[in-house]
């Protein structure tokens, strides 16, 4: 998984250092020498994840970053602040501005490649969030953006896990003054607790007596119910290794002792406001794909939502410079089955097609009904050769098993027509790319069904 990384210092020595890192951990980088140009960039939408000095002659980067996470168009942009001041109050500013994480310089390279990796992860998961929220609202559905910006992250529920008194005797009244926090002593009970909890953030030490903190976090991961609450470990010393292991586990910010009162409230702060936010995506999403776009008869997208959100797929792919594919697929003479053995037994193959369609489709693909017996599968990131296989693919996950009808008192041969195409063309829009799809189906039509046509690009 990659990530285009905006570098923004004004040293050039040291946009050359974290740019060496980065590319060499196959990261796609990017440049900015001011603070101006960085938010430019940011606007433009060109960047999933910021690295910021602070100290720059134009805007300083607390206040690139504050303008950054004020503005709906760009808030939800993960930014690293990288500077050479090591106090916690410096720290502390920063993540009141609205900062993710913060780097020392000079920068390790473990920490900066955890961070990076861990913060893409959420970048990504975010990004297609939001671009089927958006839809949503397009389609009428309320965005998230407003709410999120104005939320300050107090009034959090937080489970503490921590087994010596001495820290949690400290640690809950700090937190206690923004949340309501809950403290969990008993590492082999948190796990349950946690889970019963509705927590929006669980706090992990990772020095327990006889107790694997990491392990309680990769559980904690593993779990459904606790799959998406954000960890904030605390850890005794700079143990890389162990920061380590508990980034690529999922872990998603960390403290070291002693604890800063006004950076453990800043950092619990950010993850719950992160929290919300994509609580907030998610149920948005979910209202509005179960209201109004959705196709009653076989629960894929309906032909609207496909239209509005295949556009915002074309732009990303624009964006990202990444390949888009396109399919129409077309069952095959499905007149006569309706003539044959009636409109309930189409409508079961309707049904029937669209569960081996789902199923051969990664999450990330869009698939919808886009007429009475056509269908259109959007895949991103996808080149014409992978797309080829994937047809074939469905080709062969409807032609080779004969499809259930009058309850299962019979079975049919079912076949399907493809037309592929892939959004190649400089400026040319998905409706067009989609023309062409159709226009390769109807070769596939005349050169006997059953088989997969690719458009010309
Ligand atoms: P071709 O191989 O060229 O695609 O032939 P075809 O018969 O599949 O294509 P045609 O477009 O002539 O016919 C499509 C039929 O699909 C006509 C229509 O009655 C039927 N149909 C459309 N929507 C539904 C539906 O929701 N349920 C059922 N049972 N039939 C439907
Ligand atoms: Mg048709
Ligand atoms: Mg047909």
């Amino acid at each position: 998984m990659s990530a285009r990384i905006l570098i923004v210092d004004d040293v050039p020595a040291n946009v050359k250092l974290l740019e060496a890192r980065l590319s060499a951990e196959y990261f796609d980088v990017i440049t900015a020498n001011c603070g101006t140009q960085a938010l430019e960039i940011c606007e433009r939408a060109e960047c999933d994840i910021i690295l910021l000095d602070v100290m720059m002659p134009d805007i300083d980067g607390f206040e690139v970053c504050r303008r950054l996470k004020s503005n709906p168009k760009t808030h939800f942009i993960p930014v690293v602040m990288v500077t050479a001041l090591d106090s916690p109050s410096d720290r502390v500013r920063g993540l009141d501005a609205g900062a993710d994480d913060f780097l020392t310089k000079p920068v390790s390279d473990v920490v900066l490649i955890a961070r990076v990796r861990s913060l893409t992860r959420l970048k990504m998961m975010t990004d297609e969030l939001r671009m089927r929220a958006i839809t949503s609202l397009e389609i009428g559905v309320q965005a998230p953006e407003r709410d999120a910006v104005a939320d300050t992250g107090k009034g959090g529920r937080i489970l503490l896990i921590e087994d010596r008194p001495s820290s949690y005797e400290r640690l809950g009244p700090i937190l206690a003054a923004e949340h309501t926090v809950d403290v969990e002593p008993n590492p082999t009970e948190a796990l349950f607790h946690a889970a019963e909890g509705n927590y929006d953030l669980l706090i992990v030490s990772l020095n327990l007596e006889n107790h694997d903190g990491l392990r309680l976090c990769s559980q904690a991961r593993s779990l459904e119910r606790t799959r998406s609450v954000p960890i904030l470990a605390i850890s005794d010393a700079d143990n890389h290794t162990q920061l380590l292991r508990g980034m690529e586990i999922g872990v998603n910010d960390y403290l070291l002792r002693p604890v800063d009162k006004n950076e453990l409230l800043a950092r619990a702060r950010t993850q719950i406001r992160r929290r919300r936010y994509t609580d907030h995506l998610r149920d948005n999403v979910q209202s509005s794909i179960e209201m109004a776009i959705t196709d009653g008869l076989t629960g894929l997208h309906n032909r609207r939502y496909l239209e509005s959100h295949m556009v915002a797929l074309a732009e990303q792919a624009v964006t990202r410079g990444k390949p888009l594919a396109l399919m129409i697929l077309d069952i095959d003479h499905f007149k006569s089955i309706n003539d044959t053995y009636g409109h309930d037994a189409g409508d079961d193959v309707l049904r029937e097609f669209a569960v081996r369609i789902r199923k051969s489709v990664r999450g990330i693909d869009l698939a919808a009904r886009y007429g009475g017996e056509e269908f259109v599968v959007v895949m991103p990131e996808t080149d014409l050769h992978v797309a080829g296989i994937v047809a074939e693919r469905l080709r062969q996950a409807v032609a080779s098993e004969p499809f259930a009808i009058e309850k299962g008192a019979r079975r049919i041969d079912v076949t399907m027509s493809i037309g592929l195409s892939m959004l190649e063309r400089k400026g040319e829009s998905i409706a067009d790319a989609l023309k062409r799809a159709d226009q390769a189906l109807y070769r596939a039509k005349h050169a006997g069904r059953n088989r997969v046509v690719a458009a010309a690009a």
